[in-house]
């Protein structure tokens, strides 16, 4: 199975905190505005369930009837909840007692922050954060009533260890964990989560969202119990927010019918939760992406009001690739995996994909496409599918035709383009890549398979100080052109020296440095130095000498260049000059995505363009009569994922819809956590995490 990053658990470490006021205050007595009950879940032992090779646990509910159906009562959800253990007595600072607050507080953090709160999306909650944890230096009684902890959680807030749950930072979630053998007087429970209120004399009424569980010495009875109580109390803190229709408290939030569903997460062990979406008892075990470089996608077509289909592929921090595709509902596989060509193959870089079933005649079950992923070792591996996956290595093809000096060894990302044919059997395509020792290399079919050296070819017209050794990945757009030649196409790469090259095919390969042509119109503080991968989109016009087309790169000190040609080429700074200069000093990282709205191609065409910030930030940049940006992320789900950061490259697919707007598109972008985002438009932004559940 993928395993998530492990937090170092050693070096956190708990705060004391003497307790001056305990049993001094003197409290009007716990009243609420209605019948006051808490969740509690018993002490049952459960087997845990092995997780190895899957990415959740689907289980019956512990009564095997799946005929369960949660509300939603209007009350209160924690959507992302910020937690504060508090370990409640002087035993927790002697060296003696396991498991330690420190190895307690590593396993929470894992279990609120990790993959296992992400089944919740469907109520509306997402994973959180451990705030912190103390060690509150006053000992329980044994056993403690409920009213102990729920005046311990009192006196903190009291005596100014925690502020006020309707102050500033005060919608906390507090865990208290006593040591080892310290019981409630309530035989067979194990852990509660409630609303423990007080009065602020004269008027003001109070709730705090908190809970406890026992510790038997065990970590796995403490983290099994405290996920429970964690996803009931986020789902329905007050008791009137998701609950289990014809239950009754104690026992009708979502984990009490899951208890016997048990499973470690990242190596922690929890309990499962009632999925409605899955009408089962759910662990979600995660699969984390590795952002450097982007995943990839292809629209499958279908209606784009509600998304359309996609397919999306990416690299897990595990080296797998990942295929992605929507139905009803995600799915994930490793196909490569299963094919004999890419057994045991491990990758670390973007896959290219092609569609070759543009009519859509098989969208319902994915499309046709073929993919092309360069492994570890450096070899590329075609993968396609017919009513199979297939894989094998066209750059080292048993009757290929390969130019002298041929390298199959390549590193970094290929690029693709389709040179249509008839599709099922597969289209002809060319594919760009980088070879290990900087050159790249062309790969195209005939009635076989063929490879060569574009940017060094023979009879070849390069512009003076051509230097045919290359830093980034490729990009490529199709001109056009028969298929059986090879269509015309025109591909740019940042060579080793930080130049951005273009080449291009008429009846010989052409090779200039667009950046810094003769004649070009370049911005003032214009540097043709450039850095990661460059996108390029076709204009349209007469693909014969070229076409018109808009390429987006990012310069070497960060800034993101645009560059386009009308009868000579011209160069500018784009999210420089959105929304009146209001975010000049932005700065860029990894490689630009870029899509086309359409529109007349003389002045440019519309586009919108994706790229991360250097810390972090999705930017959005598109233009109308002028250039404007926005952070699509941020404003995502009333700006519920506002604080998410990103990694290296979006990739962005267009739905359709109407162009002068923006159209419709879905954006796909590797978070700092690892976690695979989907952004999309409908009249808002929506944000979700598709390969977080299925
Ligand atoms: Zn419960």
């Amino acid at each position: 199975m993928d395993i998530v990053r492990r937090r170092p658990i050693t070096k956190i470490k708990p705060k004391f905190v003497s307790m001056p006021m305990e049993g001094k205050i003197r409290r009007l007595g716990r009243r609420s505005a209605k019948p006051y009950s808490e969740g509690v879940n018993n002490c049952a032992p459960a087997t845990p369930i092995d997780g190895t090779g899957k990415i959740e646990i689907l289980n019956p509910p512990d009564n095997g009837n799946s005929n369960f159906t949660v509300s939603y009562h209007g009350g209160a959800v924690i959507p992302s909840v910020s937690l504060e253990l508090i370990f409640w007595g002087n035993a927790w600072t002697q060296t003696g007692t396991t498991p330690t607050a420190s190895q307690i507080m590593g396993a929470v953090s894992s279990v609120v922050s990790g993959p296992y709160m992400t089944g919740l999306t469907q109520y509306g909650i997402g994973p959180g954060t451990l705030r912190g944890a103390i060690i509150a230096l006053s000992d329980p009684p044994n056993p403690f009533s409920r009213d102990d902890w729920h005046n311990l959680i009192w006196d903190l807030i009291d005596q100014g260890t925690f502020p006020e749950p309707d102050d500033d930072g005060g919608r906390n979630l507090y865990m208290i964990i006593p040591p080892p053998g310290v019981n409630i007087n309530q035989p067979g429970v194990c852990g509660a989560h409630g609303y423990p209120g007080d009065y602020d004399f004269p008027a003001d009424y109070d709730v705090a969202w908190a809970g406890y569980v026992l510790n038997d010495g065990s970590l796995d009875t403490i983290t099994t119990s405290l996920s429970h109580e964690l996803v009931e109390a986020c789902t329905d803190p007050e008791d009137d927010g998701w609950t289990l229709d014809g239950l009754g408290p104690p026992s009708d939030e979502i984990g009490d019918i899951c208890q016997k569903t048990v499973a470690r997460v990242n190596g922690v062990m929890v309990q499962g939760y009632w999925s409605q979406r899955d009408r089962a008892c759910l662990i979600p075990l995660g699969i984390n992406f590795q952002a450097m470089p982007s995943p990839a996608v292809f629209g499958r077509g279908g209606p784009d009001i509600t998304g359309g289909k996609k397919s999306i592929y990416v690299v897990s921090t595990t080296n797998r690739l990942a295929q992605l595709w929507d139905t009803n509902f995600w799915n994930l596989d490793f196909r490569a995996e299963q094919t004999p060509a890419g057994a045991g193959l491990q990758f670390r870089t973007t896959p290219a994909v092609f569609d070759r079933d543009p009519f859509q005649l098989s969208q319902a079950t994915g499309g046709k496409k073929s993919i092309y992923a360069i492994a570890t070792n450096g070899a590329l591996l075609q993968l396609w599918d017919t009513n199979i996956w297939n894989g094998d290595f066209p750059a080292s093809a048993p009757n290929g035709d390969y130019a002298p000096g041929w390298n199959a060894n390549f590193r970094g990302s290929p690029a693709v383009f389709g040179r249509g044919g008839p599709d099922v059997t597969g289209g002809k395509k060319s594919i760009y890549a980088i070879t290990s020792d900087s050159r790249l290399a062309q790969i195209w079919d005939t009635n076989r398979w063929n490879g060569d050296f574009p940017a060094e070819a023979a009879g070849g017209n390069y512009a003076p100080g051509w230097n045919p050794s290359f830093g980034s990945d490729p990009a490529v757009f199709s001109r056009g052109g028969p298929p059986e030649t090879g269509g015309k196409k025109s591909v740019y790469a940042i060579t080793v020296d930080g130049r951005l090259a273009q080449l291009w095919d008429t009846d010989r390969w052409n090779g200039d440095f667009p950046a810094e042509a003769p004649g070009g119109s370049y911005a003032p503080g214009w540097r043709p130095f450039f850095q990661g991968s460059p996108a390029v989109f076709g204009r349209v016009g007469p693909d014969a000498t070229g076409g018109k087309k808009s390429i987006y790169a990012i310069n070497t000190d960060g800034r993101l260049a645009q560059l386009w040609d009308t009868d000579r080429w011209n160069g500018d700074f784009p999210a420089e000059e959105a929304n009146n200069g209001q975010f000049q000093n932005l700065r860029f990282q990894g490689a630009p995505a870029v899509f086309s709205r359409g529109g007349p191609p003389e002045t440019g065409g519309k586009k919108s363009i994706y790229v991360i910030t250097t810390d972090g930030r999705l930017v959005q940049l598109w233009d109308t009569d002028r250039w404007n940006l926005d952070f699509p992320a941020e404003e995502a789900n009333n700006g519920q994922f506002a604080s998410l950061r990103f990694q290296g490259s979006p990739a962005v697919v267009n739905r359709g819809g109407p162009d002068a707007t923006g159209g419709k598109k879905s954006i796909y972008v590797v978070a700092t956590d690892g976690r695979l985002v989907q952004l999309w438009d409908s009249d808002v932004w929506n944000l979700d995490f598709p390969a977080s559940h299925f």
